[in-house]
């Protein structure tokens, strides 16, 4: 299995495209840097929020953006922020920006190789003397993946407000630490969670650079993709209610066996998306069987289902279509069914202005671009029900991702940064 080296991002030196401003070695140097954080033995990455690994991750991130000359301050629950101030710091501001933090032994380069483009595009800005019109500020969300205290994109609801101190009373690890306990033990003040809301009409524009962590962009050779929709995912549990019986004794036709109607209901989920929208998918990744004993016909089997679209209305009409199939299958089987109604997260849509300006930055200099929907969550995701937000994603191998095999080569992390530049300096222009 390979993982990530420095070594491995330079043997692809020679092919990186030329960036004004952006030198490939220095970004090979950064992302080993960060990779000296939180490693695991299998080669990957643990860095969960509120420990001394997230800590010293965005202490070197901070010290990048000091050393370019950001005005830097972090808020009451740790998110990062670097200001380069443009030329009337009375406008809105265009915000760009990822998540330092990770899954257990996850990769290198999902949410760092994000900050780490932001910060690039910035330097790149300042390097060649460009100063925008609008103010650019780079943030670093905390807790995005929610691997800690099952509460992800944290970071990023707290700043537009969907966080109460309330709310974080809810939450503690594995090992029974609370999250207010671990915010305060790192210095946070929970209690003063209100202060870190920003005001959606100081933010003009939000963009965040993402790897793809799926396999579309390297199937089709496209360097650049164009986030047309964050998906929201909806949650449903199917629980099909039959009789328990023994496996030996009971004949064929006198059964409610659960598992075969479950079966039958997962097949039949598999075909639905494609009759609602070409963005949307369903699955079903949780089966609970009970008793699941080798000879006992199951009387009780659940059955979750992860739904999303970029676009509400379609989710919701699959949703109802996957409700119907359900009870069809059960009245058939003479079964009871019990539908539970999990999370529903709206989606997104990007703004074309913001596609456009990505297709215009990738093209005109020779990129070959794939507009997609995003099926996982991101900060952009919370970001943009507020304010208008795009994504660029860059090629994932294999399309491997929270794994210590996930890889982007240079070359296409300095094509990445190319377009972040471009794009961030054409929306703070506006
Ligand atoms: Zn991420």
């Amino acid at each position: 299995m390979k993982v990530f080296s420095k070594d491995r991002l330079l043997e692809e030196l020679s092919q990186c495209p030329k960036v004004d401003g952006i030198d490939p070695l220095d970004v090979a140097e950064r992302l080993a840097k960060m990779a000296e954080i939180g490693v695991t033995p299998e080669g990957g990455f643990t860095r969960y929020p509120y420990t001394r690994e997230e800590q010293q991750v965005k202490e070197v991130f901070r010290g990048w953006m000091e050393s370019i000359g950001l005005e830097v301050h972090e808020d009451t629950v740790g998110n990062l922020f670097g200001r380069f101030e443009g030329e009337d710091p009375s406008l809105p501001v265009v915000m760009t920006g990822s998540h330092l933090d990770t899954v257990p032994n996850g990769g290198a380069f999902d949410g760092a190789l994000g900050c780490l483009s932001s910060l690039m595009a910035i330097e790149a800005m300042i390097k060649q003397g460009k100063k925008p019109k609008r103010t650019i500020e780079l943030a670093v969300f905390v807790d995005e993946e929610g691997a800690r205290f099952k509460n992800g994109i944290f970071g990023s609801r707290v700043m537009m407000g969907e966080v109460t101190p309330e709310d974080l009373e809810k939450f503690a690890d594995a090992n029974g630490v609370s999250l207010v306990d671990a915010m305060r033990e790192q210095g946070y003040q929970p209690e003063q969670v209100a202060l870190s809301k920003r005001r959606a009409e100081d933010i003009f524009a939000f963009l965040e650079l993402h790897i793809e962590q799926g396999k579309i962009l390297e199937n089709e050779e496209k360097q650049i993709g164009i986030v047309n929709g964050i998906a929201g995912p909806s949650w449903r549990t199917f629980t099909f209610l039959g009789s328990t019986d023994h496996a030996g004794n009971t004949p064929m036709h006198m059964r409610k066996d659960t598992v075969v109607a479950a079966s039958e209901f997962i097949l039949g989920v598999e075909k639905l998306p494609r009759q609602f929208s070409e963005t949307a998918v369903a699955t079903v990744g949780k089966v609970n069987v009970f008793p699941n004993g080798t000879n006992v016909i199951a009387g009780k089997t659940e059955v979750v289902v992860d739904a999303r679209d970029i676009v509400a209305e379609s989710r919701d009409q699959m949703l109802e279509a996957i409700t119907a199939l359900a009870q069809e299958i059960a009245e058939k089987r003479e079964l009871e069914l019990k539908v539970e109604v999990g999370i529903s997260i709206p989606p997104v849509i990007v703004p074309d202005c913001i596609q456009n300006a990505i297709a215009k930055a990738a093209e005109t200099n020779g990129l070959g671009v794939r507009t997609l929907p995003s099926g996982a969550g991101h900060d952009a995701m919370i970001l943009g029900k507020y304010v208008p937000s795009g994504m660029v994603f860059v090629p994932s191998l294999n399309g491997k991702s929270h794994s210590p095999e996930e890889w982007t080569s240079l070359p296409d992390c300095m094509n990445g940064m190319l377009v972040m530049k471009e794009v961030l300096f054409e929306l703070a222009s506006q």
